[in-house]
């Protein structure tokens, strides 16, 4: 009988997205790449803001619970399909928005790279302009996001420890 870690693949990266759209959520998501004929979401998670539809964020209408949750998309042992010739070690992430995520999401990221990290050991974190020249995805600037996980995050061992105590 196959054990999760068996099934798993050798991750060494992060590679962050954004929606490019001002709503959405994993289903749309879904929606979305199913379209384009593909077998599910490419990306493993998803880091919504409050609008979860075009009609939400044309009538203004925000769920502010829904600001910072992560989905889970396409489960982490399956290859993604986000980043073309980096998908086999890496794991996508994408956030709802175009460019100005909320401190939620922002907030919610971190927390989920340093699950990741705890999981998976020191990971190479990217953004998709990286590897596409034609791309500014996600739009941010992930030099400075590393800085700032860096001040947040010391160092594995000690990331290890907070965890130790769930
Ligand atoms: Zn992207």
């Amino acid at each position: 009988m196959q054990n999760k870690m068996s099934r798993m693949r050798k991750i060494n990266e992060i590679i962050i997205h954004c929606s490019d759209s001002n709503y959405g959520n994993k289903a749309l998501i879904n929606k979305w790449h199913l379209e384009r004929g593909w077998d599910c979401i490419g990306y493993h998670y998803v880091i919504n803001n409050c609008y979860k539809t075009y009609n939400d964020y044309m009538k203004k209408s925000p769920d502010i619970k829904n600001d910072g949750n992560i989905e889970i998309g396409r489960p982490e042992h399956i290859k993604g399909a986000h980043c073309m010739s980096h998908n086999a070690k890496s794991i996508g992430i994408c956030l709802i928005g175009t460019r100005n995520f909320t401190g939620n999401q922002i907030t919610s990221l971190y927390e989920l790279m340093k699950r990741l990290i705890c999981k998976y050991g020191k990971l190479e974190i990217s953004g998709h302009y990286k590897y596409n020249n034609s791309k500014t995805c996600p739009n941010i600037d992930i030099e400075i996001l590393r800085i700032k996980f860096a001040d947040d995050v010391p160092s594995i061992e000690s990331l290890e420890e907070f965890y130790k105590k769930f």
